[in-house]
């Protein structure tokens, strides 16, 4: 499997050059292809000239390792193309565009590929071609066989960041057969829930929607103010507020990701199941917030992406199932005479009352053969502080007990 290492690397002006030139290449070669394209619907995969033209400046591998690249951004693009010929389009996917020139606000974005075997570390230098030898922060996390690197300028933070891909051994799967199932949401972002917990426990979104609808709120106030003041769509400060936003998303999420792990790990779990938002989108929700959320693609990719490259690491499967009953079937009769008011859950058969997350991930459960029939369905609600997950405070330091009894059982 693959991983990628990041760091940051200091700046010189030979790096610079560089990657200005590199970034030529893969323009030229670019306008080329989209000029051929565009005629012909055809050009050739071994642009000669070109790699002539810059391997003398840029280094004869790295000028192959730039070809490579736009070939697969061809590739990819050639690929899609086919598939909406096909009306095979995937539904997330509006629009397909050629690939891109690098280029940002009419400047050449800043751009270098490393082939494998070009480049090398120590404890404090990165080695790269033409001689350059340059300072380097961060922890090289990953260990395995080296692949591509990959230098951009990023400048929004005005540093330029290294990639690294390194390819590690796969875990061997790990034995045992009870899984551990997550019911992902939104105003829960994932409840959870395995064989011998006394009750689901609950991942609450709400303070991440509302910190969402912080950022999202600045970012539409620093697009009409740059509208009126200089007609301009994006700025740097923009730019930052976005990545605010995705980030603090992010932190929480991976913080969540990486406890489940951990803890199916420890636990000798060796399988995940996750119940997929099939119909997300025409699942009605009352929020109009929460609807725009959802519009929005909100993450549940990232979410799935996620848990899926932490449980390889661990040697974890994942499976992905949409087939369940979610929130609509009564867990206790399997009636399908049930309402769901907000959170709650009600069946009007046998009167079941329930909390709407906890029958979903415990729906999910059942169908894998689960003994769902002793677990309290209410989840244990945890909230994130911006630093961690924590459950709820108990008022007035009850006993679970107490609060435990007053809640309705299965
Ligand atoms: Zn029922």
């Amino acid at each position: 499997m693959e991983r990628t290492n990041t760091f940051t690397v200091n700046d010189h002006p030979s790096l610079r050059k560089l990657a200005d030139n590199c970034a030529r290449l893969w323009n030229e070669l670019n306008f080329e292809r989209r000029q051929a394209y565009i005629r012909y619907k055809k050009f050739s995969w071994h642009p000669k000239h070109l790699y002539e033209k810059y391997a003398p400046i840029i280094g004869s591998a790295t000028a192959q390792q730039i070809i490579n690249k736009n070939n697969e951004a061809w590739r990819s693009f050639l690929a899609l193309k086919k598939l909406e010929m096909k009306g095979r389009l995937p539904p997330y996917i509006a629009k397909i565009s050629m690939p891109r020139y690098w280029k940002r606000s009419g400047r050449r974005k800043l751009r270098i590929i490393i082939r494998n075997d070009c480049y090398k570390f120590d404890e404090e230098y990165i080695y790269l071609p033409k001689g350059l030898k340059l300072k380097y922060k961060g922890e090289l996390k990953w260990h395995g066989r080296k692949g591509r690197l990959e230098i951009i300028y990023d400048d929004t933070d005005k540093v330029w960041r290294g990639f690294m891909t390194v390819k590690i051994e796969k875990p061997p799967i790990r034995g045992g057969n009870k899984p551990l199932y997550i019911d992902l949401g939104v105003i829960n972002l994932a409840t959870v829930w395995f064989e011998g917990l006394r009750q689901p426990i609950a991942y609450s979104g709400r303070t991440l929607l509302a910190d969402w609808w912080y950022w999202t709120r600045k970012i539409a106030k620093e697009q009409s103010r740059l509208a009126k003041v200089n007609k301009r769509k994006t700025s740097r400060g923009l730019r930052k507020l976005y990545r605010i936003r995705l980030r603090k998303f992010r932190h929480a999420v991976n913080a969540i990701i990486k406890t489940i792990v951990e803890n199916v790990y420890v636990l000798g779990i060796s399988k995940i199941v996750i119940g997929k938002i099939k119909d997300i989108r025409n699942n009605n929700h009352s929020s109009t917030k929460i609807n725009a959320i959802i519009n929005n693609f909100w993450s549940f990719n990232y979410i799935i992406r996620r848990i899926k490259e932490k449980a390889e690491e661990y040697g974890i499967e994942v499976i992905e199932e949409s087939e369940y009953e979610t929130s609509s079937t009564c867990l206790r009769c399997r009636s399908k005479n049930v309402t769901n008011k907000g959170r709650l859950f009600k069946c009007y058969k046998c009167g079941l009352e329930a909390h709407r997350d906890a029958v979903g991930v415990l729906n999910i459960a059942r169908l894998y053969g689960g003994e769902v029939n002793r677990v309290v369905a209410h989840p244990l609600l945890l909230r994130w502080n911006g630093m961690m997950w924590e459950p709820k405070r108990v008022m007035n330091n009850r006993p679970m007990r107490t609060l435990e009894a007053r809640i309705s059982r299965l």
